[in-house]
């Protein structure tokens, strides 16, 4: 079985605001997993809030209690004008991070052979002291630090498809060899950073692998660095579970990139990872949803994706 973590409050954050990342994304990719041929094959299970500590261990403590305390009355702005809270986002930010800490418990315990977290706001430009890029608390840098904290995990590779890269998650594990950080991105593009000279720092110099992409990448580029660059370092850095950074808006119908892909290679890419994930951790897998804009593009494509992981 596949778990699906998700919460109400995932689709209230902006509600009535009139952002690209909308609550109608997790409306599309909730109706399209209850209602899809392999729904039997998910459990969905109402995401807890995170202990405040979970989110310290990435986020600094100002910042975290910062965001907590905020009452917002419609709207207010936490970045530069692109990330935004209402509210229910404080609430809704705190149920993600408990998704995050409470599917990488329930992975590693075998409760499920691996999870899809549909969570709001997403997560991977988030950074230690500030919301970026639509994120408020990242996600999956929660969870991969609990699990090679106090989860006791040697290693885990996060593996970013998001056509964005992952400033955030980057930067909270560039000088930790724990955690494989690997990104494919559209650059130049938003945010800036993911040069393929950025490699890691200190301990961590190896373990950060940017693979940036020029506009308009397809099918067959992404196939080729899977199979010879992301494949190969899984299988040398032998993780002990396999994060992705699942974004959709390297689709071709997305309206935020230049890529090209087809519904279909998100179906192939999750083999291709759920292969390296058989061959050193026992086949486990955490996604989280971070992009994808076109919401037909995105239920389709989230179909694909988690479509393979409940084969497993
Ligand atoms: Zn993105």
């Amino acid at each position: 079985m596949t778990g699906v973590y998700y919460h109400e409050l995932f689709g209230r954050h902006l509600e009535g605001y009139g952002h690209v990342e909308s609550p109608a994304r997790y409306r599309a990719v909730m109706e399209r997993l209850r209602d899809c041929p392999f729904t039997d094959r998910l459990e969905f299970v109402e995401a807890v809030p995170a202990d405040r500590d979970a989110i310290t261990a990435v986020h600094e403590s100002e910042y975290v209690d910062g965001i907590l305390s905020l009452e917002i009355d419609q709207a207010v702005v936490l970045d530069w004008g692109d990330t935004v809270a209402t509210t229910d986002t404080p609430r809704a930010a705190l149920h993600a991070a408990g998704a995050a800490v409470q599917a990488a418990g329930d992975v590693l315990e075998g409760r499920f052979a691996n999870a899809f977290c549909p969570v709001r706001p997403p997560g991977h430009h988030a950074e230690s002291g500030r919301a970026m890029g639509f994120c408020v608390f990242n996600n999956i840098a929660i969870a991969a630090r609990w699990l090679t904290g106090e989860a006791g995990l040697d290693r885990v590779a996060v593996i970013d498809w998001d056509i964005h890269h992952g400033n955030g998650t980057e930067r909270m594990f560039l000088d930790d060899p724990r955690v494989l950080y690997v990104s494919l991105h559209q650059y130049p593009h938003y945010p800036g950073t993911g040069h393929y000279n950025m490699v890691g720092t200190g301990d961590g110099t190896g373990y950060t692998l940017n693979i940036p992409l020029g506009a308009g990448a397809d099918d067959g580029l992404y196939r080729g660095e899977f199979e010879q660059r992301i494949l190969p370092a899984l299988d040398r850095f032998e993780p002990g579970m396999i994060l992705i950074s699942a974004g959709f808006d390297a689709h071709a119908e997305d309206p935020l990139s230049g890529a090209r892909l087809s519904t279909g290679m998100f179906a192939e890419m999750t083999e291709m990872l759920a292969g390296a994930a058989d061959r050193h951790c026992g086949g486990m897998i955490l996604s989280f949803l971070e992009g994808g804009y076109d919401l037909d593009a995105l239920a389709d494509s989230v179909e694909a994706h988690v479509g393979v992981l409940a084969r497993a």
